[in-house]
């Protein structure tokens, strides 16, 4: 089996990725290179994000005992009341410059949606998965997923992570921190880009 690391220290989108891609790739994390450079995120759309984390990753990798693989996510909330945001701002939308707990980011989407009424609160998770293949040409692919839902009016559920407690997916009245990963896992915006992924290897 090929081998995949995974380009992010966020544990909760590892543990998707593993979840969805386990049988079929050896994942790694960035937990078995701890000197791995912080990458910045900068850039104002989320492909730009997921094709700056796999390559210089994969450049910091040069020839250490390297995997086939490096796959990076870059993901987040849009709005449509708020114009897409909080957007590529999702984990720093209460923080300034720097990511905010999950309950600040929550209360403050709620503040900002306060006099927004129910048929005016549809939003999508986002994800892009910027993909590179060590030792070939350095291609980049990218492979994108959304789903679509509505912000409730109050977090439900212990669940998932960041903004699953407020965002209810169409076609359920539950959020995806209250359905639970195996639901989250067949309908997320990383699911669907991970589809897209599985099928180019197919
Ligand atoms: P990134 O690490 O810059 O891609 O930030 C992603 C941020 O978007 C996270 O910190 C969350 O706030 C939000 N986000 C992305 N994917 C999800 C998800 O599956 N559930 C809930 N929040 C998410």
């Amino acid at each position: 089996m090929p081998t995949l690391l995974i380009a992010s220290r966020n544990a909760h989108k590892a543990g998707e990725i593993t979840a969805i891609l386990g049988d079929d790739f050896t994942v790694q994390t960035l937990a078995k290179f701890p000197a791995a450079p912080e990458v910045v995120e900068d850039g104002d759309a989320f492909a730009a994000n997921a094709v700056k984390k796999a390559t210089e990753i994969a450049a910091w990798l040069g020839s250490q005992a390297r995997p086939d693989l490096v796959l990076a996510d870059d993901s987040g909330l849009e709005v449509d009341a708020l114009d897409g945001a909080p957007g590529v701002h999702s984990a720093r939308y209460a923080g300034g410059d720097d990511n905010a707990p999950d309950d600040a980011n929550n209360a403050k989407l709620l503040r900002e949606l306060a006099d927004v009424p129910d048929d005016n609160r549809g939003a999508q998770f986002h994800c892009v998965l910027a993909l590179v293949a060590l030792g070939q040409a350095a291609e980049v692919r990218t492979f994108e997923g959304i789903c679509r839902g509505r912000i409730a009016q109050a977090q439900a559920g212990q669940g998932g992570f960041g903004y699953d407690p407020l965002f209810v997916p169409d076609g359920h009245e539950l959020s995806f921190a209250e359905l639970g990963r195996e639901v989250k896992n067949a309908i997320s915006h990383r699911a669907r880009a991970l589809a897209k992924l599985a099928e180019y290897f197919r």
